[in-house]
């Protein structure tokens, strides 16, 4: 089949107008027909859409006649069916969210780029430093074999986590990686900027990494965290390692689910099995909160919900 793409984009560039921008590309998107998100600001552009192969070329084709995105890179995914529910286009005062009170301009300081055959290399490097750019929840699905991972939810606690943990980086050489290269465009920039010497990034991010047909996406174990319906991705072409842990019983896992409470939406990998033991609920807060999406969407009665709570306690007291 594979008559649909998905799209992976970004360019750091002035866009002078955004608001009116915006609106031009939701225009655009929508009389075209794709499926995705994409964020605009003064700073650039960052996108992912889908839709079949005639309606993303004709995308790429509007994009490159813009001289702001001619030389704009697509990752470029087969898929069989779009990988998002709507079209939606937004401002946003940054692509990327990590509100330094200085602010890195990517086109000006930005860490080495790599290519995935140098990233390769670096990764077997004893004095390198594998720093992961992304989320906790990114980094349990997959991840660079012997990447650090910050333990941070959102990607502008890194600063913060980087001065907390100076020690593991200091005198070290340092190469970071993200799922397109977007974050650590800034990411990266921001190491440079903190004094940090040697400072590499994956160009093209995981993505390219695993599409390039020399290194086959060696060395990444899991697999690739992706922000649209498909969730996970393969990267390593040569070999499938699962990383993912079920979050109540600790077995191989890389089933995402989020959590039944609205208010918690936490993401957390877990079987079916589980699914439905825990009432797919991350804490026994979440699981007795009143509006708890499972107990609503399995109409379960107050008798049912007590019921599988004695169990669960019966099995943490096991
Ligand atoms: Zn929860």
């Amino acid at each position: 089949m594979n008559q649909y793409r998905v799209l992976l984009y970004y360019k750091y560039v002035t866009i002078e107008n955004p608001e009116e921008f915006t609106a031009q590309q939701k225009e655009l998107c929508d009389s075209l027909g794709l499926k995705g998100r994409i964020l605009i600001a003064s700073e650039g552009i960052n996108g992912t859409v889908s839709g079949t192969v005639e309606q993303t070329g004709h995308y790429m084709e509007a994009m490159k006649n813009d001289p702001r995105f001619e030389d704009m890179v697509y990752k470029i995914d087969e898929a069989n069916e779009h990988a998002f529910p709507k079209m939606k286009v937004r401002h946003r005062p940054e692509l990327v969210t990590l509100r330094l009170e200085d602010d890195v301009n990517p086109n000006e300081t930005t860490g080495e780029y790599l290519d995935p055959k140098e990233f390769y290399k670096r990764l077997q490097d004893e004095d390198t430093v594998v720093l992961d750019a992304r989320n906790d929840y990114e980094y349990d699905l997959g991840h660079f074999r012997g990447a650090i991972k910050p333990d941070i939810e959102n990607f502008r606690d890194l600063p913060q986590w980087v001065r907390d943990n100076k020690e593991i980086l200091d005198g070290k050489k340092i190469i970071t990686y993200c799922t397109g290269g977007i974050r650590c465009e800034k990411f990266s920039g921001w190491l440079v900027k903190e004094g940090f010497e040697d400072v590499g990034q994956l160009h093209g991010g995981i993505v390219t990494y695993g599409k390039d047909p020399e290194v086959k996406g060696d060395l990444w174990d899991g697999q690739l965290y992706v922000f649209d319906e498909r969730i996970g991705v393969p990267v390593n072409q040569k070999e499938h390692v699962v990383v993912g842990k079920d979050y109540f019983s600790g077995e191989p896992c890389e089933r995402y689910v989020n959590c039944a409470n609205p208010f918690c939406n936490k993401k957390i990998l877990c079987s079916e099995e589980n699914e439905h033991k825990y009432l797919r609920s991350c804490s026994h807060e979440c699981r007795t909160h009143e509006r708890n999406r499972y107990i609503i969407e399995h109409e379960l009665t107050e008798e049912e919900v007590t019921e599988r709570i004695e169990k669960i306690k019966e099995t943490e007291k096991a």
